[in-house]
């Protein structure tokens, strides 16, 4: 159709093309405000305020900041391997972040893997006694994703009644709560992460977090070692969170995420991080966020139910086994579509503009680099599988819009049928 003919159909001008929008598949809105405050935080230091206020957050006694969450996961298996050297081995989720199998074998350790259950992505306490040897079992770490806490009672009673460390996961799971308790605060020490597409950011960052006096010995000294970053690397970090602040707003988005070497969304495997200090500067808008972190949990877990809402009865589709005793601080909602179908909805969700994801592309025993490493016995873990083939992983940050769940619905129906 011609345009004069397209204003003969309408009786006006037609309707513009709307602009171009897109949804990040995770993200913290960060505010001129936040980058302001957080700027003349930078003047004085405010690392021990929000080391002080992450302790808080999930009921511990200390905190140590670090340059990653990963960083942080080293050192606090460092430390349990300095008060346990005989023991070597650590038993991780079959399906998480690469980086956790990357920081086992940076602190010198033998991964191990325990299998999850894919209809409510916890672990599968079956497969994870079966591989608890007191003798070489240092420590058994949690997956918490998409901010939904597993059954970490069940895990810390596990370790406690084996004599191995509990080291809770919560990356992905600052603000969640299991039966009351926060997430983080399991066990004997805990992990948190200030990277993007985390509950809240710094654009990069981490955190440990510990109760127990002997272990908080031991990750004090390891800690008080670390080396500062360079100057221009925190130059460059502020020049980043500038950059972010401006980008997830969906207009911008659109066009950011097609710029291939940003790598955005791309999951490696690569034990050699830097293990260094937090950036300092930065704290300030940490502890901004904190503040804030209740109110964008709210938002991220009700828009997180809207969409579930909406597709609870589409053919195809199945949604996440919630435990009551859960209380969740989604980062993402995961969903799980069957078969081939999965990739179908998830290309018709991008053509949406909606930022849908497969998450994680393979199970940990099926990346190369963790395969070689770990005992035959951990080779084969058909729950993480079956999650890695399977699941979707879908927006639920501030930035989404009000028809977001019906956008989805369409999508799905359209792509499942
Ligand atoms: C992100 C993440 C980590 C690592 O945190 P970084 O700050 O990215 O190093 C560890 N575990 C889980 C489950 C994560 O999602």
């Amino acid at each position: 159709m011609s345009v004069q003919n397209e204003e003969a159909a309408f009786g006006r001008r037609p309707p513009r093309e709307p602009r171009m929008r897109y949804l990040a598949p995770a993200g913290t809105p960060l505010a001129f405000s936040d980058l302001v405050a957080a700027g003349l935080a930078a003047l004085g230091s405010r690392e021990e305020a929000l080391a002080a206020r992450l302790a808080r957050e999930t009921a511990t006694s200390r905190c140590w900041m670090t340059s990653s969450g990963r960083a942080g996961l080293t050192l606090a298996l460092r430390a349990m391997s300095a008060l346990r050297p005989s023991r070597t081995e650590v038993l991780i989720p079959a399906y998480t972040c690469y980086s956790v199998p990357a920081a086992v074998v940076r602190a010198g350790l033998q991964p191990r893997l325990y299998d999850l259950v894919p209809s409510t992505l916890d672990a599968d306490l079956g497969s994870l006694r079966s591989r608890i040897d007191p003798r070489r079992t240092l420590a058994v770490i949690s997956a918490n994703l998409y901010g939904v806490p597993n059954s970490l009672d069940e895990l810390e009673h596990l370790a406690r009644e084996n004599e191995i460390f509990f080291l809770d996961d919560a990356a992905q799971c600052l603000g969640a709560q299991f039966k009351g308790r926060a997430a983080g605060g399991f066990g004997d020490a805990g992990i948190l992460s200030l990277e993007r597409g985390k509950n809240i950011t710094t654009m990069t960052g981490g955190a440990i977090v510990a109760r127990e006096p002997a272990l908080i010995k031991a990750i004090d000294a390891l800690h008080s070692e670390l080396s500062e970053g360079s100057t221009l690397d925190e130059l460059m970090l502020w020049l980043k969170t500038f950059l972010y602040s401006i980008a997830l707003h969906p207009v911008p988005y659109a066009w950011v995420r097609r710029i291939r070497w940003l790598r955005l969304g791309v999951t490696i495997y690569d034990p050699t991080f830097p293990i260094e200090r937090y950036r300092a500067s930065l704290a300030g808008l940490g502890l901004r966020l904190c503040e804030k972190l209740p109110e964008l949990s709210r938002i991220r877990n009700a828009n997180a139910e809207s969409i579930e809402r909406a597709l609870r009865n589409v053919a195809g589709v199945r949604l996440l086994d919630r435990s009551e005793d859960a209380l969740p601080a989604h980062v993402r909602l995961p969903i799980f579509v069957d078969g081939a179908a999965r990739d179908r909805a998830i290309s018709a969700l991008e053509v949406a503009g909606i930022g849908a994801s497969a998450s994680y592309p393979l199970a940990l025993c099926d990346v190369d680099e963790v395969r070689s490493a770990i005992p035959p016995a951990d080779r084969d873990m058909e729950g993480a599988r079956r999650i890695a083939s399977t699941i979707v992983t879908l927006p639920v940050h501030p930035f989404c819009p009000p028809d977001m769940p019906d956008r989805v619905k369409s999508a799905l129906l359209a792509a499942l049928t």
